[in-house]
């Protein structure tokens, strides 16, 4: 019961009203920077704070159309005019409805949005950062590793009006220059290690067999195509030996024994995980690749509730977690899910490729989270698209990112993002 003697919990319509109330619900499609991402501004009445107006900051990525509409549509009608600090009670709420719809797609990835963006607005009132409310900081530099994507990885639809390689997830295979680490991973693989070294990346993940499955599918590997696929690991190892670690992300595109083939042939190169080599879909055919593989194996960004997070570790099928703030339900979930994943003592891998803010909750999450292993980031898009949409400079110091104490998620959306003029703006006001 309330104060005022009525019922509350996460199932009424406005719980509680304690906080600041929300005023507005703000989005943006980035199109010409990243036309896959979802940019969300909430909106409040508690006016500013050190001079600088309360907004909350969130995104999600993938068919941002969709998300957009699910917030507007009828998430806003939870949301306009309740309390912006029930981060629980909306997450709750809007989790129960949408689920009892088989809401877990673009409802899971609006509901995300809307958790970095109270987080956010939480920090902001309190004068603090999201992973000091977490309980932080359990470390004060987060580890990065480097994936080997090129700045127009998720961009190049911007340009050309369509995706370079097939849709979203099939990698791309770049071209030569600076920064093009897709196609440097694969036709220079030594001198992008020794480059990375020399900025402090220890760590870099290859997609190595995407290009496999570009010309010949994912149902078995050829000794050709294995010999292609395999080349950049060894030439990394012959160059720089042990000092650099090397992960391989298959974005499950290869059946049952062509991943085990791949694994295989993986095994003398000691990669510190393979990720996605097998598509996800069944848990008990996870654990089985698992057992076989003989390295490592990283599961995955393509898990989006807690229970297939929970039948993973219970089934036996990850030696690593990996978790998408954006997809899984916010900071809210990926703090459950990173807690679940310690209790059976395994460590969580924070996803990027995504969005800036998704790198800036992962941070926040591993700034409060012990069994956070490592932070994924793409240097590429930290050096040229990520500054076109926040106001933060990231920086990787020495392989980490350090934790940022500035209030909330870390970084604010670019003003002139949000203009009424550009497509797919939207504003849904109380
Ligand atoms: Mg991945």
């Amino acid at each position: 019961m309330t104060c005022s003697g009525q019922p509350s919990g996460p199932t009424q319509q406005h719980a509680y009203a304690r906080g600041p109330r929300i005023t507005a619900v703000e989005t943006a499609i980035p199109s010409d920077v990243m036309p896959g991402l979802l940019l969300l501004r909430i909106h409040t009445d508690a006016g500013r704070v050190d001079c600088e107006e309360v907004v909350g900051h969130g995104e999600t990525y993938y068919i941002p159309e969709a998300a957009s509409a699910v917030l507007h549509d009828w998430m806003a009608q939870r949301l306009l005019g309740a309390d912006a600090t029930a981060i629980e009670s909306h997450w709750r709420f809007l989790y129960e409805r949408m689920t009892a719809f088989g809401g877990i797609g673009a409802e899971l990835r609006a509901l995300s949005a809307v958790d970095l963006a109270l987080w956010d607005i939480l920090g902001q009132l309190t004068k603090q950062p999201v992973w000091r409310l977490l309980g932080g900081p359990v470390r004060d530099a987060v580890p990065v590793y480097n994936s080997c994507g090129g700045p127009m990885y998720g961009v190049r639809s911007a340009v050309s009006g369509k995706q370079a390689a097939g849709w979203p997830g099939h990698g791309d295979p770049g071209q030569p220059g600076p920064l093009e680490d897709n196609w440097a991973c694969i036709n220079a693989p030594g001198d992008l290690a020794e480059e990375l070294l020399d900025e402090g990346f220890t760590a870099m993940k290859l997609w190595a067999f995407d290009a496999v499955y570009r010309e010949s599918g994912g149902l078995r590997i050829s000794s050709a195509d294995m010999a292609h696929g395999v080349a950049p690991f060894e030439a990394i190892r012959d160059r720089v030996g042990d000092r650099m670690d090397v992960m391989l992300d298959g974005h499950g595109l290869f059946c049952q024994t062509a991943a085990l083939d791949i694994a295989h042939a993986m095994q003398p190169f000691r990669p510190l995980w393979m990720e996605d080599v097998l598509r996800p879909d069944s848990i008990r055919a996870m654990t089985e690749f698992r057992r076989g593989a003989g390295v490592p194996i990283a599961v995955s960004e393509m898990l989006v509730t807690r229970e297939q997070y929970r039948q993973a570790l219970d089934g036996d099928a990850a030696d690593y977690v990996m978790i998408d703030p954006t997809w899984v339900g916010g900071i809210s979930e990926s703090r459950r899910i990173a807690e679940l994943a310690q209790l059976y003592n395994i460590p969580v891998l924070m996803h990027d490729c995504t969005g800036p803010l998704t790198l800036m909750s992962g941070l926040n999450i591993a700034g409060a989270v012990p069994c956070v292993s490592y932070q994924e980031c793409v240097r590429a898009h930290i050096a040229t698209v990520y500054p076109r949409l926040i106001d933060t400079t990231v920086v990787v110091d020495a392989g980490h990112i350090c934790l940022n104490d500035r209030p909330g998620i870390g970084a604010r959306w670019q003003p002139s993002l949000f203009s009424p003029e550009t497509p797919g703006y939207r504003i849904s006001r109380a």
